[in-house]
């Protein structure tokens, strides 16, 4: 199964995609992880976003588009994966149109997690605390200053892409302020998992 999660920054992609990859058995493809361990790596690539992912801005698409590209031909996305973090802007939503039409494939579906921004605020500083908590590093852009940078790059350059998907047919809303059960549960109706 192809599948697309969609929603923002804290409204739970990361989590859900997650579970769903473990019950599906298929990867997830997370365009932010990818570029967080290539900053940590300190390749070209990374150099070239690090900026870019601090400050809450968006990676060129031409940059994403390259990543995944490469990810989706690696064998164990051969069966399915679910995107985590991408398409975020309608030429990337373009672009792997374009990408999955030469390679004969479609996607199955794609799920939006609804919320709302002060629910966001809240969730993110509690995941930077949580993590510090854990001992584990805080993530440099969860912080409540990049975050509203984060939120205005969604609302200008990926909330159309809820539009975008729905014209196509393929866009199934969850309500993403339910607990994280719930919202796994309607979920995996909603994929008929
Ligand atoms: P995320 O982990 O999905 O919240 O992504 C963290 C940061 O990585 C974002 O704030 C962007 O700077 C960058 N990023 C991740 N995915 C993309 C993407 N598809 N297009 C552009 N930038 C991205």
């Amino acid at each position: 199964m192809r599948l697309i999660i969609l929603g923002p920054p804290g409204a739970g992609k990361g989590t859900q995609s997650a579970r769903i990859s473990q019950r599906l058995g298929i990867p997830q493809l997370s365009t932010g992880d990818m570029l967080r361990a290539a900053v940590k790596a300190g390749t070209e690539l990374g150099k070239r976003v690090e900026g870019i992912m601090a400050a809450g801005g968006l990676a060129p698409d031409q940059v994403v588009l390259d990543i995944i590209a490469a990810r989706i031909d690696e064998a164990d996305a051969k069966a399915g994966f679910i995107m985590d973090g991408f398409p975020r802007t309608i030429p990337q939503a373009d672009g792997l149109d374009a990408l999955l039409a030469t390679r004969r494939l479609a996607l199955d579906k794609v799920l939006e997690l609804r919320v709302d921004e002060s629910a966001l605020i809240d969730r993110i500083t509690t995941r930077a605390k949580e993590a510090a908590a854990r001992g584990e590093p805080v993530r440099k852009d969860d912080n409540p200053e990049v975050l509203s940078r984060r939120l205005q790059a969604y609302v200008k350059e990926t909330a159309p892409l809820v539009e975008h998907f729905a014209g196509k047919g393929l866009l199934q809303s969850i309500d993403g302020l339910q607990s994280v059960e719930t919202v796994e549960d309607q979920l995996t109706k909603a994929i008929g998992a």
